[in-house]
């Protein structure tokens, strides 16, 4: 972890806060706030590390198994957040580590994350995640069946549902990320939901005007990725 990647990462970063600062003062109400979450995925643990010291201590994870290779390495202040596909029998590997699976859309992974977190006397903070644009190639339950998710996922022991997530289409951001406002506001008071987690690195000033309590950044802060 060389000096010159803390200082891109710290400049990064400032100016992603100053641009959420200015959306919120511009879209929101006083008082109202978005937390940034660092998005891991390609990135060494010791560069991600340099986010702690900047403030930040909310991390997501994509893969359980690069999870798993670098969990140990994390910064002891790492608060993390499952937000990518996640397969029925690799709950396992993240029900005691982790404090919130963000990327829930089927009553199966639901059952399943319970069955875990009751053997495990703990309560699994979870989000449904909504496939907003009803696009084939992402996951996330359609927003005609959300309402029937979540009054399933209601009536389990050790699921505490804290609201919806999405990653909506690239294009015409402003009107699927205004349908997810809508639909959080719709069920938000039924479920007493607080998180909307919306926003990467391409749309997150717009994920905040609808109102984006999490957004995700992973390019915007640690640079493009390096897949090998
Ligand atoms: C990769 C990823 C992000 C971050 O994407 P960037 O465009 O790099 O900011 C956010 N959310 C999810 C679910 C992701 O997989």
């Amino acid at each position: 972890m060389d000096n010159n990647s803390f200082e891109v990462i710290r400049e990064n970063l400032r100016v992603i806060r100053e641009n959420i600062g200015e959306a919120l003062g511009k879209y929101r109400s006083s008082g109202d706030n978005t937390d940034i979450m660092a998005v891991t995925k390609t990135v060494p643990a010791e560069t991600v590390n340099c986010v702690f010291d900047l403030g930040l201590s909310l991390l997501g994870e994509n893969r359980v198994q690069e999870y798993q290779s670098k969990a140990e390495l994390y910064d002891k202040r790492a608060d993390v957040h499952f937000i990518g596909h996640l397969q029925t029998n690799k709950v396992k590997y993240i029900i005691n580590s982790m404090s919130m699976i963000q990327s829930v859309d089927s009553f199966k992974l639901a059952q399943e994350i319970s069955r875990l977190a009751v053997g495990n006397n703990k309560v699994m903070d979870i989000l449904c995640e909504v496939n907003i644009g009803g696009e084939e190639s992402k996951n996330g339950i359609s927003p005609d069946e959300l309402g029937g998710l979540l009054q399933q996922i209601s009536s389990l022991e050790g699921v505490r549902i804290k609201g919806l997530m999405t990653i909506p289409p690239p294009a015409d951001s402003d009107i699927y990320l205004g349908r997810m406002q809508e639909l959080y506001n719709r069920f938000r008071d039924e479920y007493s939901m607080d998180t909307l987690s919306m926003g990467m690195t391409h749309d997150y000033v717009q994920a905040v005007k609808y109102g984006s309590t999490i957004v995700r950044i992973g390019t915007g802060l640690f640079g493009a990725r390096n897949y090998k």
